[in-house]
């Protein structure tokens, strides 16, 4: 079937500060090599002409013009933190383009955070040309989204929570400290492990370098691209100490891999 392919694009590399870090000097910082620019975290994920963003990142609306991307169809929210949520006013253009409500799915407490923070975007007062039409969906299970399953893999984030997913062999694990059992049992069999890797010391509340190369290696991964990185990393200079089958993720990288079915509705 030709249309049984995952893209994976990631849209941004980048921890919370993005990199350049501003008013930062340092070699990354200063660095001419474009993959030392990293946006904040987020990825695009586009199965049968449908285009799925994984959080709306800060830096949304860049990313989508350096994509190319003129569609939204559905968003899959990690957690609330500002890095992954505030380019949420940027969906306003897309609902304008279609005149549809965009299906966006988070926990439960991720939608109370989002509908708190940004109430404009749910008041039925307000203009819609003034605000993204969402549908929201929460999240208690694995659910069906245009044709595929999307399985929430629940992970430890310092003393938080977020959700990691996964869609057929790629899963996409951010913001994450540590991986419960639960959802390290729905890890097997990936062909593709996007894994928070902020930086090589320890964090309270994200995975080391160390530390995300060890879950690669344990769940035996062939492909495995380090995201939410800082300006301690730089690109060609410590891509070479990786071990085999990781890498870092860089802005506008591109991972195809075979979906293993498509359902049919
Ligand atoms: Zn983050
Ligand atoms: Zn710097
Ligand atoms: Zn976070």
């Amino acid at each position: 079937m030709t249309d049984a392919f995952l893209k994976l694009t990631i849209l941004g590399s980048g921890t919370s500060t993005g990199v350049p870090v501003l008013g930062c000097h340092c070699a990354v910082c200063s660095s001419a090599e474009p993959r030392n620019n990293r946006t904040r975290c987020s990825a695009l994920l586009e199965w049968s002409g449908h285009k799925i963003l994984i959080d709306t990142a800060t830096d949304l609306r860049q990313q989508a013009l350096r994509e190319g991307i003129e569609q939204v169809d559905s968003v899959l929210y990690t957690h609330a933190h500002a890095d992954h949520l505030h380019g949420i006013d940027d969906l306003r253009t897309f609902t304008l383009m279609t005149g549809k409500a965009i299906p966006v799915y988070a926990a439960r407490d991720v939608l109370d955070r989002i509908q708190g923070l940004f109430s404009y975007v749910f008041s039925e007062s307000d203009t819609p040309g003034y605000r993204p039409r969402l549908q929201v969906n929460e999240v208690y299970g694995p659910f069906e989204l245009f044709g595929q399953m999307v399985i929430p893999l629940p992970l430890a984030h310092g003393s938080g929570e977020s959700l990691g997913y996964r869609v057929g062999n790629l899963a996409y694990v951010v913001d994450c400290s540590a991986i419960p059992e639960s959802s390290w049992a729905l890890l097997q069999g990936l062909e593709v492990l996007v894994i928070d890797a902020l930086r090589f010391r320890e964090h309270d509340s994200h995975f080391s370098i160390s530390a995300a190369i060890e879950v690669a290696r344990a769940l035996q991964v062939p492909k495995t691209l380090l995201t939410h990185l800082t300006h301690d990393v730089d690109y060609p200079r410590h891509s070479a100490e990786l071990p085999e089958g990781v890498e870092f993720a860089y802005d506008g990288q591109t991972v195809m891999l075979p979906l293993p079915e498509l359902q049919e509705r």
